[in-house]
């Protein structure tokens, strides 16, 4: 925990910034997207299982992510166990 909020992730209290309010969600998803690394990528799924919002998707066997429902929370990037998921800028 205490390294997610190093990384900047999280406030002191352990909530992600980008759950703050909803006009920073919004923001955060427009600023901070993520994409998946197919070439490190096992197809676990665990993104998939995980999603708070239903914004992975399985295309061709892998996990795509629906930009227009996700909310940057990075639970995805977090768990991921083979680090497949990455951020990148718009
Ligand atoms: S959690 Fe990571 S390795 Fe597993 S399916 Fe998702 S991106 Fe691929
Ligand atoms: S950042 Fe959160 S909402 Fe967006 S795809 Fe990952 S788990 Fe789902």
């Amino acid at each position: 925990m205490k390294e997610i909020e190093k990384m900047g992730y999280l406030d002191g209290k352990g909530i992600p910034f980008s759950r703050a309010d909803e006009k920073s969600d919004k923001k955060a998803t427009r600023e901070k997207k993520l994409k998946i690394n197919k070439r490190a990528c096992t197809k676990c799924m665990i993104c998939y299982a995980l999603c708070p919002e239903g914004a992975i998707q399985i295309k061709g066997g892998y996990p795509d992510i629906d930009y227009k429902k996700c909310n940057a929370c990075f639970i995805c990037l977090r768990e991921c166990p083979d680090a497949a998921i990455e951020e990148i800028s718009d």
